[in-house]
């Protein structure tokens, strides 16, 4: 390994978006998939960027982290830029990455999904990656959110994922959910998502979209991810504060709002991670019919200020004590 530190000290302005190109070919015959093999025994563990095209802390945080030539120290770890057609497409006028090209990336992890006869660029590409997700012991997927500051952990719904991310202490806020009605998240697929094997997943929402902080963001989790599953030895410490916070927070969502109307709005201007006091205060209205929330210290997560009909619209949850 070379000097991670200096990498990781690296405080750029927000500038170029890295060139993928480097990684096209890949190394194990899948494009934009970079997998190294330590000599001593461990596990596989994959790391994912761009599911969305448009979260490019990841892509910057994993370019920094191949450029720094960081290897596993035990058992292999797998880079994997998961949609770069979407995230190099500038057509249409388009001065940003893309989000996906035909369909949303992170709803089609399903084996049905993946082995029907769907056409998609997205599902072209997740068919290509199954191998690699199939053989991986730990997955860290790497994004970024619409709006809100705060970065989170997510967990999903199992005990395993919680572990795991409330181990990691960084970000400190966990949120524990189910996903999406609209279709299987990478996080939650085959074994991550089965509570008897001992596949395990976190998702990382790092930050804003646009924000140079959730690139560091990205990078902290990732190192801290690797090391706690014992894929690279510690990282020097670091002087920024990173190391230093927690302790942890936990918030279990008990249920998400889908929007069913293309009319739906929020009655306040939410980020994300407040907390409503009391029941049955409205929150959002979806068409004609008014979302209240359904229990005192009620914590929205993630609300979307753009959703269309069938899509997540926010979860609420409790805080665990
Ligand atoms: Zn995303």
């Amino acid at each position: 390994m070379s000097d991670l530190t200096d990498v990781l000290s690296t405080s750029a302005a927000m500038g170029e978006l890295p060139s993928l190109s480097p990684y096209r070919d890949g190394n194990v015959g899948i494009p934009y998939v970079l997998s190294y093999a330590a000599s001593d025994p461990g596990p596989h563990v994959l790391l994912a960027a761009i599911v969305h095209g448009n979260e490019i802390c990841g892509a910057i945080a994993l370019d920094r982290l191949l450029r720094s030539q960081l290897r596993p120290a035990r058992g292999r770890l797998t880079f994997a830029f998961a949609n770069p057609e979407a995230y190099q497409r500038r057509d249409g006028g388009a001065a940003a990455p893309s989000r996906y090209l035909d369909e949303d990336m992170n709803r089609v992890w399903s084996p049905a999904q993946l082995a029907g006869k769907g056409r998609s660029a997205e599902l072209r590409r997740a068919r290509q990656l199954r191998p690699v997700v199939d053989s991986a012991d730990y997955l860290l997927d790497i994004h970024s959110m619409q709006q809100g500051d705060e970065p989170i952990l997510l967990s999903g719904p199992l005990d395993k994922g919680r572990r795991l991310a409330l181990a990691l202490g960084f970000p400190s806020m966990v949120v524990s959910d189910a996903g999406h009605v609209s279709g299987t998240r990478l996080r939650d697929y085959g074994a991550f998502g089965d509570p008897a094997r001992p596949q395990n997943a976190v998702l990382v929402e790092c930050g804003p979209h646009d924000s140079w902080a959730s690139t560091e963001v990205a990078v902290e989790t990732t190192l801290r991810f690797l090391e706690q599953v014992g894929s690279i030895r510690p990282p020097a410490p670091r002087s920024d504060g990173f190391r230093s916070r927690g302790p942890s927070r936990l918030i279990v969502v008990t249920q998400a709002v889908t929007a069913s109307s293309p009319r739906f709005r929020f009655t306040g201007r939410f980020s994300g991670l407040e907390r409503i006091p009391k029941a049955g205060t409205v929150i959002a209205h979806d068409g004609e019919k008014a979302i209240a929330t359904p229990y005192d210290d009620c914590v929205l997560v993630m609300p979307a200020d753009r959703c269309q009909p069938g899509q997540t619209a926010v979860r609420l949850g409790r805080v665990h004590s």
